[in-house]
């Protein structure tokens, strides 16, 4: 990767973190201040304390969907499609779709999703009935044979992209407009003097360094506790739900469980010999492996795709809740994304079984079950959806929720926000919203990010 060595001793936007977010907001703010006569990508500095696409934006699944019973996420997304339609060479995107296959306990939630779909103009096809879905399914793959699903919503836009190219494209268009991205130097402090940032401290090897900054963008990934701690800001927040209040921790983790099945990724063509779209299926089947040993009674959730990158047939299983403290969780703060109790054999028997559940073409496949580290921690928020907000008078906080791979528009938005332009689709993911109780509405579904 091409990066600057030299950091620079004051600058007017201080990035921290070479994710999706970090370089997407310095790409899109060199352009703004461009194009306002304000500056340019010479204002900016992207510090990262490993490489480009060194947290979970360089090993996610990198489905792109619209998929969300929140109206905000929903129109978000959408927007972030569009980023993706416009660079889909760069970024390697296959918009090949996205198929939610609910149970019959989501059916409310998501045929409401179809129908806010239509009305923001984002097309897809909602399938009710489970001859209907079993029907429609054998029109896309003729061995489907998934039972405990009664609805299909199929998105025709969205789908999957290359993780690590999307995040080269991202740091040549952010190097190609004149930004640093300084990379192996960790951010170890952020000087706080009459409310705002003044100085950020960095560190590489033995070296320290301080430079003196205007604003502070924190995309740090499941590591923007760590910066939150550095602002001294709460440990906890207050979320007001009609006339109680709740306490509730501001960081919790939750592992992803993802993995591949080792076969030819063409393995998985629908019945035209196209890519398919990506699959997701909630079911409330009983779960067994082929020798009829019940794996999962009551509901499970799985995704999955063909990916030539992950050289197989790539998806996860429904993610768990890492029961610790946040600081513990990180018990080195600075550590990798995804730390080696992720994923175990009961997750490979689970997916390949969940597989075998829903096509024949993978039944007695199970021992092709990848052993290559995957999966990752996402640092959730209270609500478990984004907070975007400033802090401590100069500091833009982009904490996805882990939603982000998919939220590539979001630095196009947070760039406008720099330069004093607030924007309506980040309106509600403000921090404010615990307090005032403007809280995002829940759905049914198995994931704390639906
Ligand atoms: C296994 C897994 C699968 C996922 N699949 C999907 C998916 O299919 N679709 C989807 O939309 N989302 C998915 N996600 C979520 C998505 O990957 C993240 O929400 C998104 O990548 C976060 O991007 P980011 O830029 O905020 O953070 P990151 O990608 O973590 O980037 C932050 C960067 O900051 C650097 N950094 C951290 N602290 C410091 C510091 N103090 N100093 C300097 N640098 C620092 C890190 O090294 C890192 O490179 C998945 C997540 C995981 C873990």
């Amino acid at each position: 990767m091409s990066t600057s060595d030299t950091l620079p001793q004051s600058i007017r936007y201080c990035v921290i973190g070479a994710g999706i977010h970090g370089l997407s907001t310095a790409w899109h703010l060199a352009r703004e201040l461009k194009a306002r006569g304000t500056g340019d990508g010479s204002d900016i500095v992207v510090i990262e304390k490993s490489e480009a696409g060194a947290g979970p934006s360089g090993i996610a699944c990198g489905v792109v969907r619209n998929n969300y019973f929140q109206p905000a996420m929903r129109e978000l997304m959408a927007h972030s499609v569009e980023v993706w339609e416009a660079n889909t060479e760069a970024f390697e995107y296959h918009p090949v779709g996205y198929l939610q296959i609910s149970y019959d306990e989501m059916r409310d939630d998501v045929a409401t999703i179809h129908e806010q779909q239509q009305a923001i103009g984002y097309e897809s096809v909602f399938i009710d009935g489970e001859a209907e879905t079993h029907a429609y399914m054998k029109g896309i793959f003729d061995d489907w044979r998934a039972t405990g699903v009664t609805s299909v919503l199929h998105e025709k836009k969205g789908g999957y992209a290359h993780n690590m190219a999307t995040v080269n494209a991202l740091l040549a268009k952010v190097e190609a407009e004149g930004v640093s991205v300084v990379a192996g130097t960790l951010v170890t402090e952020l000087v706080v003097d009459g409310g705002a940032v003044t100085h950020v401290v960095t560190r590489r090897g033995t070296e320290s360094m301080t430079i003196a900054v205007d604003h502070v963008v924190a995309a740090a990934g499941p590591w923007v506790p760590k910066l939150w701690e550095m602002l001294d800001l709460p440990d906890t927040t207050d979320i007001v739900v009609g006339d109680r209040t709740f306490t509730e921790p501001t960081w919790k983790f939750w592992a992803l469980q993802e993995g591949t099945l080792g076969v030819d990724p063409g393995y998985l063509m629908n019945n035209d010999g196209d890519m398919p779209p990506v699959v997701h299926v909630d079911a409330d089947a009983t779960l067994c492996d082929e020798d009829g040993n019940v794996l999962v009674e009551g509901k499970w959730g799985i995704y999955y795709k063909p990916d030539f990158n992950f050289g197989g047939v790539q998806g996860g299983y429904m993610p768990y809740r890492v029961e610790k403290p946040w600081r513990e969780v990180a018990i080195d703060p600075y550590g990798p994304a995804s730390p080696d109790f992720i994923v175990g054999e009961d997750f490979r028997a689970v997916w390949a079984a969940a597989l075998s559940h829903c096509q024949e073409r993978f039944e007695g496949k199970a021992s092709l079950m990848s052993h290559a580290p995957s999966g990752g921690i996402g640092a959730f928020t209270p609500d478990s959806f984004p907070v975007f907000d400033t802090f401590c008078d100069n500091v833009y906080v982009i904490a996805d929720s882990n939603h982000g791979f998919k939220m590539v528009g979001v630095g196009a938005l947070v760039a406008r926000e720099l330069c004093g332009d607030t924007q309506g689709l980040l309106e509600p993911f403000r921090y404010s919203r615990y307090a005032l109780g403007k809280l995002h509405p829940e759905s049914n579904s198995p994931y704390p990010w639906s």
